[in-house]
């Protein structure tokens, strides 16, 4: 029997529920009834300073006003990614191990005066790599990046958008847990989405440019990705 289709709404609780969102949620909703399928909401509030419980309290609402009833999510514990910081610790802390992350002591006011110049020079900024070979040690302050393909390309196969091409000189080694210990947002996702058994991600357009990002992590954890559209 083929595998049975499991969807996310996971909207970021620093506002109330929009259009856009909504729209998301139903297509997520219709997609999983369609397919007798299991569909989850989850709250995405990694980004402390902007994600409030009023926003959370008033999304849970507005999605049970709409009648998108979800068979799991809140008020059931796990479905916040503030109650899942061990599990995206254990999986860096995996990717470490197995060399495909790497510690970085560059200091951000560096970082954001190459974003500056870069922008300056009408280009987008790329982390340099400069940590990648340093093997800086534990007990030094770190963030840690994870290590991508110097070359080739990232090809992500949406069902909506058909092929899409991503050249890797496009992408740099980016953060996935920043120096103060917090799991950063496309790192969350993919590991939310690996181990919640996310079959479809059906999201915004807006999500599209983080797709490679998020494809290579998953790669680089050893899984499939989902589906996209
Ligand atoms: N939390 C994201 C948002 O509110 C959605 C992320 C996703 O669907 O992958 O836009």
């Amino acid at each position: 029997m083929a595998e049975p289709v499991r969807v996310r709404f996971a909207p970021s609780p620093t506002g109330h529920l929009h259009v856009g969102g909504a729209r998301t949620a139903l297509f997520n909703w219709l997609f999983a009834r369609r397919h007798r399928g299991v569909f989850i909401l989850r709250i995405e509030d990694t980004d402390r300073s902007r994600s409030t419980e009023e926003f959370i309290v008033s999304i849970v609402e507005a999605m049970r006003w709409l009648g998108l009833d979800w068979d799991e999510g809140p008020p059931a514990s796990g479905y916040r990614q503030t109650d899942r910081l061990e599990i995206y610790k254990a999986h860096a802390e995996r990717l470490l191990a197995e060399g495909r992350a790497y510690r970085c002591v560059c200091p951000p006011a560096e970082l954001g005066a190459q974003r500056k110049a870069a922008q300056a020079r009408g280009e987008t900024f790329r982390y340099s790599g400069k940590c990648r070979e340093a093997n800086v040690p534990a007990d030094v302050p770190h963030a840690l990046r994870l290590k991508l393909p110097l070359s080739g390309q990232t090809v992500v196969q949406d069902l909506i958008h058909g092929t899409v091409t991503f050249e890797q000189s496009q992408l740099d080694d980016w953060i996935i847990v920043r120096t103060d210990g917090g799991p950063t947002y496309n790192f969350c996702v993919v590991v939310d989405d690996v181990t919640m058994k996310i079959t479809h991600v059906i999201r915004g357009n807006d999500h599209l440019s983080n797709t490679p990002k998020q494809i290579l992590c998953y790669r680089a954890l050893g899984y499939p990705s989902p589906t996209s559209r």
